[in-house]
């Protein structure tokens, strides 16, 4: 899969997807991410990417032309088949794990990143397919939210997990929060890890995974429990959980 981040901080983006799994898979090949200066599309001997909005106002507007530009310059439009462009915006619907998995399965995605006070609005009606936001809450650009979808598209790649296991029993895959963890040693601070996990016996511990899944769940999150999603050990579960609740 390729990925296109167009940025004015292309050092900030390309020091992030660099490190760590991301950066690995990066190396091995596995996916392809580039990051595009769109001040390299200014055109303008000052090389200005931004002016003063229309109708007055605080800040600064990123132009239409230099994004327009920098966006044309990823693919042959006569030949290859549009980028799927993403802006990041404050605007747009919010990030989740199903939209995560929805973009992994495109070839080729293009994260736009505003900054200052945002972008021409021509743009994005001429360009953008669609506006995500990482949260209800406003940063001071777009780049910080395209390498968490970087990110999260990502690992949802073959290859780039050691297995794929690891992220389908993860929290948000399935319509549940993950079970909890534990590593060595066996007692911590007087906290033991619950007996079933030194056991070995795998399906005992596959059974412990699930029930303690729908309970940290139902205890934090119900909004998000997709009934159709569990096993039988969950559904009894949930079950006892909602008979206590209503007691
Ligand atoms: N004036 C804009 C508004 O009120 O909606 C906010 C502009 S913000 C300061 C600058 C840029 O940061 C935006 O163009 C967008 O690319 C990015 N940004 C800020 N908050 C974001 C969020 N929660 N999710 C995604 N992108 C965000």
């Amino acid at each position: 899969m390729k990925i296109d981040i167009l940025t004015l901080f292309p050092d900030m983006c390309n020091t992030v997807v660099n490190e760590s799994i991301i950066g690995r898979a990066l190396r091995a090949g596995k996916i392809d991410i580039k990051c595009t200066n769109i001040r390299d599309f200014a055109g303008n001997k000052h090389n200005k990417v931004d002016d003063a909005p229309y109708g007055g106002g605080m800040g600064m507007i990123m132009s239409a032309e230099p994004i327009y530009n920098c966006f044309m310059s990823l693919y042959n439009a006569e030949a290859e088949q549009k980028p799927h462009l993403i802006y990041l915006s404050p605007k747009g619907e919010t990030f989740t794990q199903k939209k995560a998995v929805e973009l992994s399965k495109k070839e080729h995605i293009v994260l736009l990143c505003g900054h200052y006070e945002g972008i021409d609005q021509r743009v994005i009606d001429e360009i953008v397919d669609e506006e995500i936001s990482i949260g209800d809450y406003v940063l001071t650009g777009g780049e910080l939210p395209a390498l968490v979808v970087a990110d999260a598209v990502c690992r949802m790649l073959p290859g780039v997990l050691s297995d794929d296991i690891c992220f389908e029993e993860e929290s948000h895959f399935a319509g549940t929060l993950e079970y909890p963890q534990f590593t060595r040693p066996p007692v911590w601070k007087g906290r033991a890890v619950p007996d079933v996990l030194l056991s070995g016996n795998h399906a005992e511990i596959d059974k412990w995974r699930s029930i303690k899944s729908i309970e940290e769940t139902f205890e934090r999150r119900q909004d998000i429990i997709d009934r159709s999603s569990l096993n039988k050990h969950q559904i009894k579960r949930l079950d006892e959980l909602i008979a206590e609740k209503q007691k």
